[in-house]
């Protein structure tokens, strides 16, 4: 996998997860992602994964 410019990969996709119904992104950290404690602001839904798998 290419890895060009590491930092910026990291500050664009980390903490970014990608809501499973929507496809709405949402900037969360992980902890409360995994933890349930977010929701999607456009469709309320709790299912995320993370933005890096397809
Ligand atoms: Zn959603």
């Amino acid at each position: 996998m290419a890895t060009k410019i590491p930092i910026a990969q990291k500050r664009m996709f980390h903490n970014v997860y990608v809501c499973k119904n929507c496809n709405k992104k949402v900037r969360s950290p992980s902890v409360r992602v995994v933890a349930g404690k977010i929701s999607c602001p456009r469709c309320k839904g709790r299912a995320f994964r993370p933005i890096r798998k397809k």
